[in-house]
């Protein structure tokens, strides 16, 4: 139900909540997250969608994090034309069958049809590469490192999800061209743990590191490296962003070369021409989405605090009919003192003195957006000299004394965004199970795990268990409600569980092939 408009909010602490639990109907309880809690909109296009600035904020401290760590490594931003001409996105065979199905095309300008079709990028590389031959001329232009934060278009014809599958996403895709496949390759690396960073330090979601089998690589990659995220809800694994080597493919494609500067050559003698080694990697708007399946619970969105625009929320309470009107402004003045204390502790700060709604109503809204830490404050606790605690990722509440508040809250904000990631870590490592018999596959699959399995890396290994791992497999019960789609291999983990021991077959009893590596298996969005 992709284009479902949104319904219109209705009024009264009761009504403005969740009306679906997650572990109902997800896709429904995931909807109405999301567009209660003011991320996102529906457009009358599917799979396009509207970034509300709640997630364009979101998007915003990933950039700014992303943006800083690349620049260490000598990246620089820069933009690429949105359109690519057919004869460019056509020089490198492998990367355009890989797109063929997805590219979106423009075939008119005004009211004329134009002489040649252009491509709406759905990943800038050969955009990019042409100028790269140019650009790149000896071994003193490389490292060439640039990067640009722009729109691409896949026009996807599985079912789109928002955030996770749509068909214009926004992102950040990075090119760079090396003297040697060991310089990129560093360089891949580094990236993914720039990624992994993200997740895990930013958003607080584990993932798991590690390199895509061969039918699951990039198209026209040497090889492809991802970092793998996992849905607890429907037990479905989730590619959250991938460093690709390119190897030399794309260079001899573009004419991207430069002469060795390593031949030992005698005076007169050419250098032979060498075609440099490059990476791409991309990072999207995905993350967004697979934050709030993650941390999201049946009152709404759950921000960690180092992505939540308001991280804390100041809402007044105890206040009646009766209250005097000194009382109130004593009250209201205590808590602007603690919003500039919070302010000067560089605290992202809010304070909700909205007149006619009830601190429950109030309340209920700010655990909708997902904030991650409410401050009650009223005459009870002004005279006890504390403040009240209720974080949003834990139920309860606490009290902090006035005076430690610029010490304490931003402790508390860390604690929360500690906390957030630990509890999404281990429900990852729970649903991380190795399998080492074909028969536990598919009742292992079901229990809404990923799985360690031993592979031969096979390709049409993988497909056959992707079919065989589909719904309805003889004498195997399949829950009703579980997906029925297949699993697909979604890396070959960096952290092997073990070695894989001599003689150890795949997996797979149709394959009979001696297992190379332990792979992640699941089924995935
Ligand atoms: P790729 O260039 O194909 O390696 O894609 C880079 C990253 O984009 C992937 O690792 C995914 O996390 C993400 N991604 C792929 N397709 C989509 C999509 N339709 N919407 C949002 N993110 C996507």
């Amino acid at each position: 139900p992709q284009q479902m408009p949104a319904k219109k909010k209705q009024e009264g602490p009761e009504l403005i909540g969740i009306t679906e639990p997650k572990d109902g109907d997800l896709s429904e309880w995931y909807q109405q997250v999301i567009l209660k809690g003011d991320m996102l909109e529906f457009t009358d296009i599917p799979g396009c969608y509207i970034y509300q600035p709640a997630s364009y904020r979101i998007w915003e401290f990933i950039q700014d994090f992303f943006n800083e760590r690349i620049r260490k490594m000598g990246v620089k931003n820069c933009y690429f034309p949105l359109f690519i001409s057919e004869a460019n996105l056509q020089r490198e065979k492998d990367h355009i069958e890989g797109f063929a199905a997805e590219v979106a095309w423009v075939t008119e300008g005004g009211k004329s049809k134009l002489e040649k079709r252009l491509a709406v990028r759905p990943t800038s590389e050969t955009a990019m590469y042409s100028f790269y031959s140019k650009r790149i001329r000896s071994h003193r232009d490389l490292p060439l490192k640039m990067n640009q934060w722009n729109n691409v278009v896949r026009w996807e014809f599985k079912h789109a999800v928002p955030f996770l599958r749509s068909r214009e996403f926004l992102w950040q895709e990075g090119h760079t061209a090396h003297l040697t496949e060991e310089e990129a390759g560093k360089e891949v690396m580094e990236i993914l743990d720039h990624y992994a960073s993200i997740y895990e330090d930013l958003l607080a979601v584990p993932v798991v590191k590690g390199q895509k089998t061969k039918n699951e690589q990039f198209p026209g990659a040497y090889y492809t490296k991802t970092i793998e995220g996992y849905i607890p809800a429907v037990g479905r694994g989730i590619q959250a962003a991938t460093s690709h080597c390119l190897g030399q493919h794309f260079a001899k494609m573009f004419d991207i070369t430069i002469e060795d500067p390593k031949q030992d050559v005698k005076e007169g003698e050419k250098r032979n021409k060498i075609h440099v080694w490059q990476n791409s990697w991309g990072f999207t708007t995905r993350s967004i989405g697979v934050m709030v399946l993650i941390h999201g619970d049946n009152k709404g969105l759950v921000i960690p605090p180092r992505v939540a625009e308001v991280q804390v929320v100041i809402v007044p309470v105890g206040v009646t009919a009766k209250t005097s009107a000194e009382a109130k402004e004593k009250l209201y003045n205590e808590i602007e003192g603690l919003r500039t204390v919070l302010e000067d502790a560089s605290v992202r700060v809010e304070t909700d003195m909205r007149e006619g709604y009830s601190p429950g109503y109030k309340f209920n809204d700010w655990e909708l957006k997902g904030v991650p830490l409410r401050l009650e404050f009223g005459p009870k606790d002004s005279q006890n000299g504390v403040v009240t605690t209720s974080r949003r990722d834990k139920d309860g509440k606490d009290t902090i004394p006035i005076p430690d508040v610029a010490k304490k809250v931003p402790e508390l904000l860390e604690t929360i965004q500690k906390d957030m990631f630990n509890k999404a870590a281990d429900e990852y490592a729970a649903h991380r199970k190795i399998v080492r018999q074909w028969s536990d596959f598919v009742p292992t699959l079901n229990d809404k795990n990923v799985l360690l399995v031993p592979h031969c890396l096979g390709g049409p290994c993988e497909d056959q268990i992707k079919d065989d791992s589909k719904g309805n497999i003889e004498g195997q019960e399949v829950d009703a409600r579980a997906p029925s789609m297949g699993a697909k291999s979604l890396c070959i983990p960096h952290d092997q569980p073990e070695p894989i021991a001599e003689g150890t077959k795949c997996i797979n009893p149709k394959c009979g092939q001696n297992a190379e590596k332990w792979v992640m298996f699941g089924r995935s969005y």
